[in-house]
Formats: structure tokens, sequence, C-alpha cells
């Protein structure tokens, strides 16, 4: 049986980069022998639009029981006014809340095409390629006590709580250990041990796992150094390793060094289950982008992206991702630019141009 996808486009240029990737996925069934069972289905405004919720039970169910999820891009500004729990992006954090997606995987690649579009010089973004693994699900953004309270002297206070049980911390560590296992077995775990205790078990338990990673060199980092470091000598990193909120922050701050929104594609990662596979969850990092909706100006490439990590992590496809990731190389390289990426002397092309060219790539390269 063919492992299955479930297609979620979504809304403004999410419908748009999705049909490259039905594109692709098309070329690598008919060239590659390389087939899929795809569903596809509503999640965020189209949802509302269709059922009243951001996603329904059934699109959840489904998408448990799909080997991997591609999401295109939820929201936007017809459904600004609606209650906080009944907007479109309610339905892609109750799809990571039920697939127990606590892995987020934040790639930040650098083609030597876009070069210029990094905000840091030349020299120290060249051959850039880090990955950023962000535990998703614990931490200050979820720990408790939380919440605002009236101290009775006219005062208020606000709470957060940073917490992490050891099985938060060693299941994140792991899937950070084997990502580096697969790259260039550099681990570099950040915390702020110096002043959170939270810190200090973080990075106990990552010495301890490493024990099990001998061909894993381990470093630690101060969260605040790292945020230095990042814009200072990026290419020391290959994988990083760290909490929610630092996470937040430094996937960020790392993904601006590749200079383009565009650009990005991630992966959200849950538990392993019983045959080694795990629930997943590709999207780009980019929003619907209402602004270019519907013009044919949305660069599918981030998009693309990410159906490249899905071939790598879902399905062990590592030679079918880099072909995929060698072509976009090429057409960039080419001077084939979506309006993001206009620079001078490249041609513009529209979304489904760049994807046409994308196809062209692959089956010169085979
Ligand atoms: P955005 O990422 O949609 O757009 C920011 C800017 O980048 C815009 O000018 C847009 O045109 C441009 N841009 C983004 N992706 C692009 C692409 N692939 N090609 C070319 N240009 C691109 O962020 P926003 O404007 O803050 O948010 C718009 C909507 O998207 C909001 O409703 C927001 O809540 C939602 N959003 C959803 C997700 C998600 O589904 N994961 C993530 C972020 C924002």
């Amino acid at each position: 049986m063919a492992p299955s996808i479930l297609l979620l486009p979504g809304d403004g240029i999410g419908p748009e980069v999705m049909n490259e990737v039905r594109r692709v996925l098309d070329w690598y069934a008919r060239t590659r022998g390389l087939e899929f069972d795809i569903d596809e289905d509503f999640v965020g405004g189209a949802s509302i639009d269709v059922h009243g919720v951001p996603v329904t039970d059934a699109v959840v169910t489904k998408a448990k029981a799909a080997d991997a999820v591609l999401l295109g891009a939820c929201g936007g500004p017809r459904w600004d006014d609606l209650p906080f729990e009944q907007k479109p992006e309610r339905g892609l954090l109750r799809l990571r809340k039920e697939l127990g997606l606590f892995a987020n995987l934040r790639p930040a690649l650098v083609f030597d095409a876009l070069v210029d579009a990094s905000s840091l010089k030349p020299n120290l973004v060249t051959g850039l390629d880090i990955m950023i693994v962000r535990e998703l699900t614990g931490g200050v953004y979820f720990g408790e006590p939380r919440g605002i309270s009236e101290l009775g002297n006219g005062q208020r206070r606000g709470i957060n709580t940073q917490v992490y049980d050891t099985h938060e911390i060693v299941r994140i560590g792991r899937v950070a250990f084997e990502l580096a296992q697969k790259r260039g077995k550099k681990l570099c775990s950040v915390e702020k041990a110096n002043v959170m205790e939270s810190g200090v078990l973080w990075r106990e338990e990552m010495n301890l796992l490493a024990e099990d990673y001998p061909d894993v060199e381990l470093s630690h980092m101060y969260a605040d150094n790292c945020a230095m470091q990042l814009v200072r000598q990026p290419k020391q990193f290959d994988v990083i390793v760290t909490d929610n909120l630092f996470g937040d922050l430094l996937s960020d701050c790392a993904a601006m060094l590749t200079g383009s929104l565009g650009m990005l594609p991630s992966a959200s990662l849950g538990e392993s289950d019983a045959y080694g596979g795990r629930k997943a969850l590709y999207e780009p990092v980019h929003g619907s982008a209402p602004d270019i909706a519907g013009r044919g100006h949305a660069n599918p490439l981030a998009m693309l992206l990410s159906l490249a990590m899905m071939l790598r992590y879902s399905f062990d496809e590592p030679a079918e991702a880099a072909l995929l990731e060698g072509a976009i190389e090429r057409v960039l390289s080419a001077g084939k630019r979506t309006r993001d990426l206009m620079a001078p002397d490249c041609t513009e092309v529209s979304t489904s141009e760049m994807g046409e060219a994308i196809t062209v790539e692959l089956a010169a390269a085979q």
C-alpha cells in the first residue's frame, strides 16, 4: 500500500503553492515511481466557510491516520473579526495539539543564488545550513500557574511558569541527536542554566543522552550568547536544540539569515510509534499572504522545500529530497525568480511557472 499524505491547502496563497506540490508529486509518481495515496481537505478559513469551524473532527481523524500532512497556510482578513476560538489559525493549533507535535524543525539554508538576499555579509552566510529544533508543546507557553491576579493593593501580577519534565527534554533531545547523526554530527543545546533551574535540568539530561550518541559532538550555549553567535558567526552551528520560548526567538533570527520568508520550510514531528513512524506535519513558515493571494506572485519554494523535508523525514527518501532541493537551487541559479526574490538580471516568473521550471529541472537532472 502506498504511504498516505493529507494535503490541507488552507487560505490565501495556500492553495496556489499547494498546486505546485501536486505538480511535483505527480512528476515523482510518473517518473520515479514514487507513489502516494493523496487526500485533500479544508482547514482554516476555507473550513469555516464550508463547515463553520476552522477544522472538523473528520479532518483531525484523517490527519491522525495519514503518514504525513502538508499544510499551506491559514487565515486572512475575511475572518479577522471572529472570536479568538473560532479564528482560522485555531485549526492549525488544534491539529498540532491532537497530533502531539512536540518537535519543530526549522532549517535555515542559504542557496548560493540568494546569498545577497541575506542581511549579513556574503562570506558569513555562503553555504549556511543550520537546523533549529524547538520544543513545541511545553515550557513557559503552557506551564502552570499562569494568569493575571489582583494583589489587592492596586497592583496586579502576571505569571507564566517555565516547566520541563525529564521525558519532555529526553524526547526532544533524541530527535535532535538523531538529526545531527544524519547531518554534520554537531549538536548545540541552548538554555540559560546560569539563571534557570529548568535550564540546569535541560543541560544535565542532554549530557546523559549524549552517552547514547557517541558519534555526535554535544556542546552547550546560553540562549543570549546563541542569539549573538547566530548573527556573528552562524556557520559554527549544525543542529541547535532548545526549548519553546528560546526556540521561538532563535528560529526567527536564524530564518532571517536566509533573507526571504518565501524560502523557509518547517516540519513538526510527534512521538515515534511501534513501527518507527511518526505523526508529522510539514508547512512553510510564511502565512497566507492575503496581500498577494490570487495574483500568481506567491513563491512556492518554501512549500516545495517542506515537501522535500517530508520525503527525507517521513519517508526516508534522502536522495529524492536532494533531487528536489538541487532542482530548486539550479532554477534559482538560472535567474528565475518570483517577485519576492527579484534581483537585477533575473527573470520574473509566476507561481505556476516556478513549479513548471522545477519539474523541467527535475527531469533534466535524472
Ligand atoms: P505572511 O507570512 O502571510 O506575509 C508577510 C509578507 O510576506 C507579506 O507581504 C506577504 O506577501 C509576503 N509573503 C509571505 N509568503 C510569501 C510567499 N510564499 N511568496 C511571496 N511573498 C510572501 O504574514 P502576515 O501578513 O502577518 O499574515 C497573513 C495571514 O496569515 C494572517 O491571517 C496570519 O494570521 C496568517 N498566518 C498563518 C500562518 C500559518 O498558517 N502557519 C503563519 C503566519 C501567519
